[in-house]
Formats: structure tokens, C-alpha cells, sequence
């Protein structure tokens, strides 16, 4: 008998006809002599919708709140879900993440997890019920208030909930068959993969791969969890996310894939006085408001000689508190202006096989030279090659470089639900 525990995203229960075939599916493992926990998601749009809403009432509304009313979307579907199961003659019992034990720090919309404490989940496995926990939310211990594991957090959720159980495998269910070499909404002809290692995986998604959330990624990789992605529409095999330093090993090819983000912008501090120690002022600025910044490029300034330009790239939602502080201390560093652009696009090509191949660069320049896509950033890891480009370019980058790395198939990828939101 093996311990699963089983992750359904909000396009796989996005409507009641989708948690009764969920529902049905979590059955039949269980009949199979499993033991079965169940991490759920939102239905459908439901956290955006919520988003909304709160948009609506208040322009900034309190973290507190906001995760009070986010978690009430996976309280729906984990309530619901469990019905349709208790419907077809298997018991099962439904838990908020505070129930479960997700014991997370107190950052509300980020929480992190700290303590996993699934007592109440191991009772229901004991009495042979199916457990379903709501996924993304959390409890803090010192405030007492609820929290959320940031957008996507629900495969944290299961990641962590595999790992304290010491589940056989945590399976992901979404509404593509599994992990592709490029998202199948944008490029119909990327092909499934059926073995990457955690390593690449997490950069595909630190580059905006939603198809697996970055943390569940590296949470997986520190506890040594095995994820299975795959399709709830079809009992199709997906794609398994290895370990190789516990002893898997795998041929690694040259590309693993290609992702896009959208969700970034560019700030360019014009003007900084070229000497040592301003680079440091600024960052040591930015850090103070706990943005993530990611790729940074100086340049000799347009502005005059003996400046510099420096450029960096942050999350959008970040954009207008990092802009307003670095105004602020405007006169201290010695800047010119600032300049903000929200136009971007972001692509990386993502393979462990790029250590030991050389010419990956000129042959990602080249295509996008060819499909007159100018590049305006650069950057670099061992296993990634990242660009910038303007963002109404960005799918057909991903395109053209998809071909010229023949990562292309013939069939074409099915995308079951969902509405990319
Ligand atoms: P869920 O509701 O199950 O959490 P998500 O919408 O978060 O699903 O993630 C699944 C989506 O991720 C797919 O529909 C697909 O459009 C997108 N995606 C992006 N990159 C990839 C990729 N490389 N492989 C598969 N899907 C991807
Ligand atoms: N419902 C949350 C979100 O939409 C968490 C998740 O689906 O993983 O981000
Ligand atoms: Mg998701």
C-alpha cells in the first residue's frame, strides 16, 4: 500500500462537473488500496475573482484580510470535494491549512512554511478516510492569524504536506499532460517531457513556467520528494520531476525548455555618478523594500561621460514602491532620473546539457536575430541563458527559438481547461 498525496489545481475543479470527476479519480486510487491526501486549489478563477473584489472595496487592501478572503476560495472546494467523495461511498473529510498543521511565519501573501504538524490528517488516513486539505493557506503561531503561501502556493502545500507524511509520491494534477518543453497555450507544438531534473525545473519556473510554483519546486528538491505532473482529463503518464543526487540519474539533454514572464518591468537609474560604492547605495535601497530584482545591467550613460546607467529588472506589482523610495533618496546617491517600463518581456532557454555545449548563445541570438526581435538585456547562469525583450514580442521569441532548438513535434498539445488567467 502506498501513501499518494494527490494536488488539484483550480482548472481541474473549476466547475461541479469537474470536482465529481476529480472526486471520482481520487475514489478509484483509493479503492486501488492507497491512502489518499488530497491538496485542492480554488475553483477555476476564483482567487483572481476574489482579488477583484477586494480591489474593489478598498486600493490597498490589509494582508490580514486579503488572506481571510483568499482562503475562503479553497475552503469551497475543499468542502465540496469532499462531499462528492463521501457521494460515491468513501469517507472523507475536508481540513483548512490550520487544521493541517501548515504552520507558516507571519508575512501575509508570502507566508513561508515553518512547521508542518499533519496530526489531524494522519487520524482520517487511520480510519481509512481520504484526507482533503485546502491548499496555499497556512497559520501563524504568534499572531494567531491565517495566512497564504503566495500565488500557486498550493503545490507548496502538497510538497510539503509529501514531505512531513513521507508520502510515496505527490502527484500534480493540472489541465495539460504534463511538464513541455514551451507552454503549450503558446507553442502548440511543444513537446511533453517525461523526465526533468529539479534542478532545470526550477528554473523554468523561477522564469515563469506556472505550471509548477518555484517554491514547491525547491521544497521538493531540499526533501527529496518525487512530483508526478500530470493531466486530470486522461490517465496518461506526465512528467516526473527527479533528484538526481539521490542516486536518479537521466542522459541530460542539451535544452530542457523554454519559458516566458510577463509579469516583470524595468527600472533604469539614469545618470549615477561612475565611482565605487553606488552600485551598493542603490541595491542596498532597493533591498529595503524587499523587492526581488533579477537581471541587472550597467552601461555607460547616455546622459554624459563619467556616468552610468544602471538597469534592472523587478516584478510589476513591486514597481511603484521600489520607484518611490529610490526617488526619495534621489539627491544622497546622485542620479539624473528614473525611468520605468512595463513593456517587457522576459524568455529563458533552460538546459544542464548547456555546461558541456558551446555555441547555445549564438544560436538563441541568431534566431531571434532572424525574426527581427531586438534584445535588450542579457543574463546568464550555468544551466540558463535569459532576454529581454518588448513584451508584444515575447510569444513569438519563445516560437522561433522553440524551432531552432527543433524541440518541436508533429502532434499538437491538448490544453484540457482552464483560462490562463
Ligand atoms: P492549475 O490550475 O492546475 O494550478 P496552472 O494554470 O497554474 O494550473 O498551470 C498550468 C498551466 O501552465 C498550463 O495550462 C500551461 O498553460 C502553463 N504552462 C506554462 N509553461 C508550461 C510548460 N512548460 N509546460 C506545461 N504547462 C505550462
Ligand atoms: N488559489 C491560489 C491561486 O490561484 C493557489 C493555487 O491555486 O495554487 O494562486
Ligand atoms: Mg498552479
Amino acid at each position: 500500500m502506498s501513501l499518494i498525496v494527490q494536488k488539484y489545481g483550480g482548472s481541474s475543479v473549476a466547475n461541479a462537473e469537474g470536482i465529481k470527476r476529480v472526486a471520482k479519480r481520487i475514489v478509484q486510487t483509493r479503492k486501488a488500496g492507497n491512502d489518499v491526501v488530497v491538496v485542492v486549489s480554488a475553483m477555476g478563477d476564483t482567487t483572481d475573482e476574489l482579488l477583484d473584489l477586494a480591489e474593489s472595496v478598498s486600493p490597498l487592501p490589509a494582508g490580514r484580510e486579503l488572506d481571510m478572503l483568499l482562503t475562503a476560495g479553497e475552503r469551497i472546494s475543499m468542502a465540496l470535494l469532499a462531499m462528492a467523495i463521501k457521494g460515491l461511498g468513501v469517507d472523507a473529510r475536508s481540513y483548512t491549512g490550520s487544521q493541517a498543521g501548515m504552520i507558516t511565519d507571519a508575512k501575509h501573501g508570502s507566508a513561508r512554511i515553518v512547521d508542518v504538524t499533519p496530526g489531524r490528517v494522519r487520524e482520517a488516513l487511520d480510519i481509512g478516510a481520504v484526507a482533503i486539505v485546502a491548499g496555499f493557506q497556512g497559520f501563524n503561531r504568534g499572531t494567531g492569524d491565517i495566512t497564504t503561501l503566495g500565488r500557486g502556493g498550493s503545490d507548496t502545500t502538497a510538497v510539503a504536506l509529501a514531505a512531513a507524511l513521507g508520502a510515496d509520491v505527490c502527484e500534480i494534477y493540472t489541465d495539460v499532460d504534463g511538464i513541455f518543453t514551451a507552454d503549450p497555450r503558446v507553442v502548440p507544438s511543444a513537446r511533453k517531457i517525461d523526465r526533468i531534473t529539479s534542478e532545470e525545473m526550477l528554473e523554468l519556473a523561477a522564469a515563469g513556467a506556472k505550471v509548477l510554483y518555484i517554491r514547491a519546486v525547491e521544497y521538493a528538491r531540499r526533501h527529496g520528494v518525487t512530483l508526478h505532473v500530470r493531466s486530470s482529463f486522461n490517465n496518461n503518464e506526465g512528467t516526473l520531476v527527479i533528484n538526481p543526487q539521490d542516486g536518479e540519474t537521466m542522459e541530460q539533454p542539451i535544452i530542457a525548455g523554454i519559458a516566458a514572464d510577463l509579469s516583470e518591468a524595468k527600472i533604469t537609474v539614469v545618470g549615477v555618478p561612475d565611482i565605487p560604492g553606488k552600485a551598493a547605495q542603490i541595491f542596498t535601497i532597493v533591498a529595503s523594500t524587499d523587492a526581488n530584482i533579477d537581471m541587472i545591467v550597467q552601461n555607460v550613460s547616455s546622459a554624459a561621460t563619467g556616468l552610468a546607467d544602471i538597469s534592472f529588472t523587478l516584478p510589476k506589482l513591486e514597481g511603484a514602491k521600489v520607484l518611490h523610495v529610490l526617488e526619495s533618496r534621489k539627491d544622497d546617491v546622485g542620479f539624473d532620473s528614473l525611468q520605468y517600463d512595463d513593456q517587457i518581456g522576459k524568455l529563458a532557454l533552460v538546459g544542464a546539457g548547456m555546461r558541456t555545449n558551446a555555441g547555445v548563445s549564438a544560436k538563441l541570438f541568431t534566431a531571434l536575430f532572424d525574426a527581427g526581435i531586438n534584445i535588450e538585456m542579457i543574463s546568464t547562469s550555468e544551466i540558463r541563458i535569459s532576454v529581454v525583450t518588448r513584451a508584444d514580442t515575447i510569444n513569438e521569441a519563445v516560437r522561433v527559438v522553440h524551432s531552432a532548438f527543433d524541440l518541436d513535434t508533429e502532434d499538437v498539445a491538448l490544453v484540457h481547461g482552464g483560462t490562463g488567467r
